[in-house]
């Protein structure tokens, strides 16, 4: 009897303990760090760790180019890498050679040398040459986090942080975790210890995207492998944006402290030191995302340069960087074509028509096409009470792009009091004052579905983005030059001059000579 009742009590305490919710708080954080290091081998031989040597091989995906916004990522490319990291000096050499597979087949050849505050980029361009510059400053932001959070380092970084604390568990994939949080660097910061192994699973940093605002940015841990030194490490290693894999990294070398590395593998060069590090370390994955497509971001947090070039009266090509708009000034109010990359660059579009232009609202903003680069800008012309005009394929697109909390770096839209509004186009649109004509006409392509080209009959102007680039050279029979080609003929379109979302201006001869349907064989 006496036994049964021990029993019953035992199992009472048992089940007691078992419904108890998780200790929450501080100080029960900083037990679970201490399980989770002794986990990985322990604080001493974590510590012992001062340099490390990681090769990996790997790929990446960009979910903001697919065809439809919510189609699967696009792989970009798949690569090789090499990190040489010194963890005591905070110094890192990053070795990158990849092969791109979008929008352009070439290598993704770099190589970035982080020595404390200061940061190089060497690139090496298809033909073999070799640029040398200081490090983005976006660029450096988004390295210095990833430093933060290798395996070896986010225990030590999530220890010495000041508001460390313990949230209640919670349960991904069948699979129970705790839930640590703090800051980094003003970066609210979340890591998962799996319970069963007390390893740490994954760490997630919140931070800041043009597009999508608050971000969630996911580094995953797996395959954990005991290696030298007596510590486990991660062998698998996936980066989500917003739940969306946009690269993994499987390990295929990892040395700990390399019995020898040459210092000239950290240097950087004093005419590069000397150089200032112009503009804003803009903590955000899109540099990043950018650098591997090979497209422009250096404009990203620096000052923004805006031209008018006059196409007509009344009708200007806005250019100055790498992506440009149109602005046709109507009776009573400007429209917009295409609001390309980030808030500040679309604010410093809109004060330059401000000022060419006053008095007049801008009424529409016509979004080209959903890409990376390309809609970046539509909550700046939302936050001035313009209507929003896209193919109606793309409409919950940009609803859904309106209604995302931009926090961490609030934007003119987060500013504002207007919500911004939407409009769908679905083959064509007519905006007219009476006199000037503004056709919004849709394209089929393969490059983004819902691409809209705006067209100036009577100026016989076309401004058209990402599928022909005037000036650019251009394959005959190129598809989409060929879908161009074919929306102009079936609208019965007369052009005079394409306008270029990128490039200039150039003839529609230009266009037809290279947008003919191929000749099928007979
Ligand atoms: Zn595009």
């Amino acid at each position: 009897m006496r036994l049964a009742i021990l029993v019953f009590a035992t199992v009472i305490t048992f089940l007691a303990s078992c419904s108890a919710p998780p200790a929450t708080g501080p100080e029960a954080a900083k037990a679970v760090i201490e399980e989770a290091a002794a986990s990985m081998g322990g604080w001493t031989n974590i510590e012992s760790v001062k340099v490390q040597e990681i090769l990996t091989g790997g790929g990446h995906w960009e979910p903001m180019q697919a065809v439809e916004p919510k189609a699967d990522p696009l792989v970009v490319d798949y690569f090789g890498q090499r990190l040489l990291v010194d963890l005591e000096k905070k110094r890192m050499r990053l070795t990158h050679d990849g092969k791109r597979s979008y929008p352009q087949p070439g290598p993704v050849k770099f190589t970035e040398v982080i020595d404390g505050d200061v940061a190089m980029l060497e690139t090496t361009s298809a033909d073999g040459k070799l640029t040398t510059e200081r490090l983005h400053p976006s660029r450096f932001a988004a390295r210095m986090r990833d430093f933060n959070r290798l395996p070896i380092q986010v225990l030590k970084v999530a220890k010495a942080a000041p508001d460390l604390t313990r949230e209640a568990d919670v349960t991904i994939e069948k699979k129970a975790f705790h839930v640590l949080k703090y800051k980094d660097g003003g970066s609210p910061v979340e890591l998962h210890i799996e319970v069963f192994n007390k390893l740490p699973a994954r760490v997630i940093y919140t931070e800041d995207d043009p597009i999508f605002g608050d971000t969630l940015n996911e580094l995953g841990f797996s395959d954990w492998k005991d290696v030298a030194g007596g510590v486990r490490l991660p062998h698998s290693l996936s980066t989500f944006l917003n739940g969306t894999k946009i690269r993994e990294d499987k390990v295929r070398t990892l040395i700990n402290n390399p019995p020898r590395f040459d210092e000239a593998e950290f240097a950087i060069p004093d005419d590069i030191r000397a150089q200032p590090e112009v503009g804003e370390r803009i903590l955000s994955q899109w540099t990043l995302r950018r650098a591997v497509i090979a497209v422009g971001y250096l404009d990203f947090g620096r000052s923004q340069s805006v031209k008018l070039d006059q196409l007509a009266p009344g009708v200007f090509h806005v250019t100055g960087g790498t992506h440009h708009s149109l602005a046709v000034e109507m009776k009573d109010h400007i429209v917009v074509v295409e609001m390309p990359l980030f808030d500040e660059r679309s604010a410093a579009v809109i004060k330059a028509l401000e000022e060419k232009i006053p008095g007049k609202p801008i009424k529409y903003g016509v979004i080209s096409h959903y890409h990376i680069d390309h809609s970046g800008g539509l909550r700046t012309y939302a936050a001035i009470g313009a209507t929003l005009l896209a193919h109606e394929s793309i409409v919950p697109f940009v609803k859904e792009t309106l209604e995302r909390p931009h926090t961490i770096r609030p934007d003119s839209l987060s500013k504002a009091s207007s919500k911004g509004s939407v409009e769908g186009v679905v083959d064509s649109k007519e905006l007219t004052d009476g006199e000037r004509v503004v056709q919004l006409i849709a394209v089929p392509s393969g490059h983004a579905a819902g691409m809209l080209v705006a067209y100036l009959p009577k100026e016989k102007l076309l401004f058209v983005s990402d599928i022909y680039t005037p000036g650019a050279p251009i394959q005959p029979g190129d598809g989409n030059a060929v879908a161009l080609m074919a929306a102009i003929t079936k609208a019965n379109l007369t052009v005079d001059r394409i306008v270029g979302g990128h490039g200039g201006v150039g003839p529609f001869k230009d266009l037809q000579k290279v947008g003919a349907m191929p000749k099928t064989g007979s």
